[in-house]
């Protein structure tokens, strides 16, 4: 069984603690990618269940069996990495059956392999060339074959398109896809790319500073971000935040004061306010019902990018905030995106509003989510 779970794993290096308490349970065929920022602890988790480092504390299993002792090579997986280590003086086939030759597989057994993998691959009629004929995706793809033909339990991959330009890289996440799907291997794919890790897996496990965040599937995280670290790196652009306080049903902050409706937030005061760019809208093309708060602000920047145009606004009162998200831009702007046809100008004094049903609110001090989307409409202004 290709199951997997970590059981309150934690890794220090000297003062270092690379990975904090780390529970993972990942069922048989899933794909999980491990995503975080640069530093979080997403390779020394994976080795951790590769053996390559040995917990300092806690327990590894695969299926039933506890590893958390034996050696890689009496783990029951195989590992691709980002810096495709093929020998350049051997060809294709030779480069793919390499570990089942050092193990002694017979030669019937190996060809049978290699021409599976192959197929799978789709590296037909290429099994005489050398690494040198190759194209990057290609190298790739014969890396990942050396680790099909071992027909492992468990696939770890350490950003392994990490080297190939972007275009070639959208094009093997796929292709990825496409063999994980076929071969029904339990994959766990460490990457520091969120889209990536968004478009590939059944669910991903989003780190921080050592300490798994959230894990669930890739529209949960981007719906129902567990917390202020989540909400800001999952997605692109980035979410904005406000942050306020809550007095009786009304979250306030500057010019913005929010009707809350019936919505329970508990203890906290200081909260913090998240909209993503696509949830801001002119106050005009949003119904009242439909609609939180308004916002004057001035566009500063207007950036086409093709099926969208982002719109920085400087709003006048409600400042967005600065957040440690290991995401991009730090926010004094609140961004927005359009349809690129928008009647729109740089320097134009315009009125947002955000999205009543799709705006998050998280506790300031502790990072927590405390709601997802308003769904009762909001009091009739007396
Ligand atoms: P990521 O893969 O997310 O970039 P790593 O797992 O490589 O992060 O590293 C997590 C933390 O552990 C970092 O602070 C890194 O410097 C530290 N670390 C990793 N390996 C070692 C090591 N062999 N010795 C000391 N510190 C290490």
């Amino acid at each position: 069984m290709g199951s997997l779970r970590l059981q309150s794993v934690t890794k220090r290096y000297g003062d270092v603690v690379a990975v904090t308490d780390m529970n993972l349970d990942i069922e048989d065929g899933e794909f999980i990618s491990l995503v975080g920022p640069s530093g979080c602890g997403k390779s020394t988790t994976l080795e951790m269940i590769g053996g390559l480092t040995k917990p300092s504390e806690g327990s590894v299993y695969i299926g039933e069996e506890d590893v958390t002792d034996l050696p890689p090579k009496d783990r029951d997986l195989a590992m691709v990495f980002q810096n495709i280590a093929l020998f350049p003086h051997m060809d294709v086939f030779d480069n793919i059956s390499y570990g089942l030759r050092i193990r002694g597989t017979d030669s019937d057994e190996i060809e049978e392999r290699v021409d599976d993998a192959v197929e799978v691959l789709q590296l037909d009629g290429m099994l005489d060339r050398m690494p040198s004929e190759l194209s990057g995706g290609q190298r790739q793809r014969v890396a990942i074959g050396r680790a099909i033909v071992r027909d492992p339990e468990v696939f770890l991959m350490d950003e392994p398109l990490a080297n190939l330009d972007a275009k070639l890289r959208v094009h093997m996440r796929t292709e990825l896809q496409r063999i994980q799907r076929k071969l029904d291997v339990t994959t766990i794919y460490v990457t520091h790319d969120q889209e990536e890790a968004m478009t590939m897996s059944d669910r991903v496990a989003i780190i921080d500073d050592g300490e798994l965040q959230q894990i669930a599937p890739p529209l949960t995280c981007y719906n129902e971000p567990a917390n202020l670290f989540v909400a800001g790196f999952i997605g692109s652009p980035a979410m904005n935040f406000v942050d306020g306080t809550v007095s009786g049903s009304h979250f306030e902050a500057e010019e913005l004061r929010v009707d809350l409706g019936s919505t329970d937030v508990g203890d906290a005061t200081d909260v913090t306010l998240g909209v993503r760019p696509e949830d801001i809208h002119f106050r005009a093309a949003l119904p009242d019902s439909e609609s939180l708060g308004s916002v004057r602000a001035s566009v500063d920047v207007l950036e086409p990018i093709g099926e969208r145009m982002f719109v920085y606004l400087i709003p006048e009162k409600a400042v967005p905030t600065d957040r440690e998200t290991g995401g991009e831009v730090s926010q004094q702007y609140l961004l927005m995106t359009v349809d690129p046809e928008e009647d729109i100008e740089e320097g134009a004094d315009v009125e947002v509003t955000f999205d009543r049903s799709n705006v998050h609110l998280f506790d300031t001090a502790t990072g927590g989510a405390l709601l997802h989307g308003l769904e009762d409409e909001p009091a009739p202004t007396p």
